[in-house]
């Protein structure tokens, strides 16, 4: 391909909005455009990406057994509300109505839709199993669209679904998906880690993320050495180390101390000379109908999801300070679980180890001191709540666990019968007997995959495409093109690289070389050939590789040779 009669126009300037390095050069090396707010056109070299990484994809989802179709974009509210999703998903999902003024969305993802096709086709166990994908534009509402490809609200995404009879055939399923995830990122090059992960707004039983570690993640990884990995959403620890001793004799008996203007933690602990891990934290929150307390040490943090997961709420939100005065009797920020009525108390069970502690006396400017759980205090449902910590035990072996950041590349789940059931998506089983179909769904995002890679790919320069993704392999330049010399060699280097199957891209514009070198850095592409003045007089090119630019002298009649032989060893 010829610059010249291509569409590439780089940018000078990152965009104002462009917070993260794959946002700013996949737009400078102009890859993306943005249309309107987490809305992108792919311009032809980001496109030739995406379809690189669509194309591993589909190859490895292929060869691991599961089969391509393509649904519609725009999916019918009537499959949303038999699912029960169309009153749960919220505003993430884009309602729209069409001329009749009947109800469609746009899809997030397409669990009614597979659901629907499989019922209406499949009757018996001798169907099944079935594995189903697509690579396709989802489009999701997300409340913050930013960093470019990362998290767009229209993306590319493969989905597959897969329906079984029994949970080891969704088990065998289940890790040849996988296997087949690791594959596609082993080709595309990443450094990831597959970890324990939330069932969020899909539902289901087991799920693992695949994170790719990188400073710029919005997702937290907890993992240890000993191969433990989980989304902090969901990250378990071993029993953690007991608060320190109590300071002198606690009173037998809860005791009222006055605490004026102390609402956190910190600050009472201060001021009664305790240690935060004496303390039990309070948080009321209203889930769906009702109100609850959630109650963690105050060295803890309650992990909404967690919490979330315990009440088997769909929704869950902080109460209102009103409400927190309704429910507790008292002020905000002085609550406390001792004499709470009529609201279920959800307790972790560190909370429920401690020896003696203080906390809230739902009274404004007042604390209790000698707390004892378990006497002072019952809890409904003792239930792991606490957000993990880096440095906490892991819940395998008891070393610290570290937290890192991660892109949520591809998430895989076991979704079980919560669709098939809610849809009627049964088959007969061999004594003829109706059976919900037992169901698994896995996802990977393929525009956030190209961003990931480069995110783990780049310099101060620009993007160092891994191979496989790079949208050109070669990138031709020459320097000066208007001499004569320089132009021959540069004609004949192209016409003999197209000539070999070499994907190259032919620098043949009217610049200056600071110009094409700048721009070659920014774009990223593998290998780079180039012929100048000097080089095309004395028959050599200079070849290099855009990873170390460090420069290889080549005869022009061995530059195609030497081009594979670079490629070859990336
Ligand atoms: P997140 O927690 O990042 O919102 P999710 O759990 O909602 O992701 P899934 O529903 O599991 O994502 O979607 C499957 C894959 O689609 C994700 O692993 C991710 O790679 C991709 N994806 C999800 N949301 C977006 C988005 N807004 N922009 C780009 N890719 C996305
Ligand atoms: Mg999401």
């Amino acid at each position: 391909m010829r610059w010249s009669r291509y569409f590439l126009y780089t940018l000078r300037d990152n965009p104002a909005d462009a917070e993260v390095i794959s946002h700013q050069l996949l737009a400078r090396a102009g890859m993306i455009d943005k249309l309107a707010a987490g809305i992108y056109t792919y311009l032809p070299l980001g496109w030739r990406s995406i379809e690189k990484t669509a194309r591993i994809v589909r190859e490895e989802m292929g060869a691991a057994g599961s089969v391509e179709l393509s649904m519609p974009c725009v999916q019918p509210a009537e499959l949303w509300q038999e699912s029960g999703r169309w009153q749960h998903y919220g505003k993430e999902l884009l309602r729209i109505k069409d001329r009749h003024d009947r109800e469609f969305c746009f899809g997030p993802t397409h669990e009614e839709v597979i659901t629907d096709a499989v019922r209406r086709r499949v009757t018996s166990y001798r169907q099944l199993p079935a594995n189903l994908f697509q690579i396709q534009t989802k489009f999701r509402d997300e409340i913050r669209p930013r960093f470019g490809l990362m998290r767009g609200r229209e993306f590319i995404m493969k989905d597959a679904y897969s329906f079984h009879t029994s949970g080891e055939s969704l088990d065998q399923t289940y890790r040849a998906m996988e296997a087949a995830y690791r594959r596609v990122f082993d080709r595309c090059r990443l450094s990831y880690t597959a970890v324990e992960a939330d069932t969020g707004n899909i539902g289901g039983s087991e799920s693992h993320e695949f994170m790719v570690l990188a400073s710029t993640g919005e997702d937290a990884v907890a993992a240890c050495e000993c191969g433990y990995g989980a989304n902090v959403e969901k990250a378990t620890t071993g029993a953690l180390a007991s608060p320190p001793p109590w300071p002198g004799t606690p009173p037998a008996k809860p005791e009222e101390v006055h605490t004026p203007g102390t609402t956190s933690v910190p600050d009472v602990a201060a001021f009664l000379r305790l240690d935060p891990a004496h303390f039990i934290k309070t948080m009321i929150v209203e889930s769906d109908a009702e109100f609850a307390v959630a109650l963690v040490r105050g060295d803890d943090e309650v992990n909404e999801i967690k919490l979330k997961n315990a009440l088997g709420a769909a929704h869950l939100q902080l109460a209102s300070e009103a409400k927190v005065e309704q429910v507790s009797g008292g002020a905000m920020g002085f609550s406390g679980p001792v004499g709470l009525k009529g609201v279920r108390v959800v307790a972790d069970p560190e909370v429920m180890r401690m020896v003696v502690a203080a906390t809230g006396a739902n009274r404004a400017d007042h604390h209790l001191v000698g707390v004892v759980p378990g006497r002072d205090f019952t809890a409904d449902l003792v239930a792991d709540i606490r957000a993990a910590r880096a440095g906490d035990p892991c819940p395998r072996c008891g070393r610290p666990l570290v937290v890192k950041r991660g892109i949520e590349v591809g998430h895989i789940f076991k979704l079980g019968t919560k669709y098939s059931k809610a849809m009627a998506c049964n088959y007969l089983d061999e004594n003829g007997g109706m059976q919900p179909m037992i169901m698994g769904c896995y996802g990977l995002g393929v525009g956030r995959t190209v961003a990931a890679a480069v995110e783990q790919n780049h310099d101060d320069a620009g993007i160092v495409w891994p191979r496989p993704l790079a949208p050109f392999e070669v990138e031709l330049i020459a320097l000066n093109p208007d001499v004569p010399a320089v132009r021959d060699a540069a004609e004949k280097l192209y016409a003999e690289l197209v000539a070999a199957g070499v994907e190259v891209f032919y620098d043949d514009r009217d610049e200056r070389p600071g110009v094409k070198f700048n721009d070659a850095d920014l774009i990223g592409f593998p290998v780079r050939v180039v012929v100048g003045k000097k080089g095309a007089e004395q028959g050599q090119a200079e070849l290099s590789l855009r990873r170390d630019r460090v420069k290889i002298p080549t005869p022009l009649g061995e530059a195609v040779a030497k081009a594979k032989e670079l490629l070859a060893g990336l």
